[in-house]
């Protein structure tokens, strides 16, 4: 049977008909008002009513930024939208009758690429997303891993350098500060500053009115400029590092980076994989997992979120 995905952000709300394949049917999207936590209940309501009368469906999962407890029912708190413990399976379910799951959104899109995208056909997942911070999502053993109080998985707060750069989570040194698309502008501007190989990312920063933003360091990229290319060397191997941590615990098959930041391919794997070989606990005696962009990219909130209700549903 068909089920409904539906991804909740700071600005969007996308909802989609999804087939047990993966493949999406139906979608849409409408803007939100972050502002206004009621209303974007009702926001979803509507969606999931208009979707379910075009396509048979017989559940619904939400996937939203933030923590979520280990039930998959109340959302403890997000970041942009103002919920705190709220139930937001039960006042969903009560107004659709439905069978509704929610999940954390860096979970759905970590299960989607699972299932349809770069990891399928393994058994033990790691994904980082590199957006402005680093979002986590890890299967092991063919389950989503959610720890006890269903909000773990948060790879971004890793620490990699003790009493390193402050992070927005009150930490510091974590990877979020190294690894992610804010800590790629950073390193960018420092190369800018320091001349040299920076030149054109410093001329483009002039250009731009004294700002770097990522489409033009990712533009810089795609050219082989040697500064752009120094910064995302830095990020990623600051990302393989973190990895080798990751792997001590985890000892995934695959590691999948998805975000903005992954368009770059091989030019940010590499990095990875170099870093992580570095910093490998008794390398030469461990089979060396895969490293892999992401594959599904703007659908996997969607994708995962109905797909993560559908085995709910079932299990
Ligand atoms: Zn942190």
């Amino acid at each position: 049977m068909h089920a409904i995905g539906i991804d909740i952000g700071g600005t969007k709300i996308a909802g989609a008909v999804v087939s047990e394949g993966g493949e999406i049917l139906l979608e849409q999207r409408v803007a939100t008002d972050a502002g206004d936590s009621d209303a974007i209940i009702d926001a979803v309501v509507r969606m999931v009513e208009r979707l379910s009368r075009e396509y048979p469906v017989d559940a619904a999962g939400v996937a939203a930024p933030g923590f979520i407890d280990a039930t998959q029912s109340t959302v403890y708190y997000t970041p942009n939208i103002s919920w705190r413990n709220e139930p937001l399976r039960e006042r969903l379910s009560a107004r659709l009758g439905l069978s509704i799951t929610i999940d954390n959104d860096a979970n759905a899109a970590g299960w989607a690429e699972y299932r349809f995208g770069a990891g399928r056909a393994s058994t033990d997942m790691t994904m980082l997303t590199i957006g402005t911070g680093v979002g986590g999502a890890i299967v092991t053993q063919g389950q989503l891993f959610r720890g006890g109080f269903g909000a773990g998985a948060e790879l971004g707060h890793l620490r990699v350098v003790p009493d390193g750069l402050p992070c927005g989570c009150g930490a510091r040194g974590c990877i979020e500060q190294y690894g992610s698309g804010r800590a790629l502008l950073r390193m960018a501007n420092e190369i800018a500053d320091a001349g040299l190989i920076g030149h054109n990312l410093a001329e483009a920063r002039a250009a731009n009115g004294g700002q770097l933003d990522g489409t033009i360091v990712a533009a810089l990229i795609e050219d082989h400029d040697p500064g752009a290319l120094a910064a995302l060397r830095q990020l990623g191997s600051w990302l393989g590092q973190a990895c080798a941590s990751i792997g001590a615990v985890l000892d995934p098959q695959r590691f999948v980076f998805g975000g903005g930041v992954a368009i770059a391919g091989e030019l940010l794997l590499e990095p990875i994989r170099e870093g992580y070989l570095a910093n490998l606990p008794a390398r030469g005696f461990h089979p060396e997992p895969e490293f892999l962009t992401a594959e599904l990219v703007n659908d996997a909130g969607v994708v995962g979120a109905a797909d993560l209700a559908r085995v709910h549903r079932a299990g």
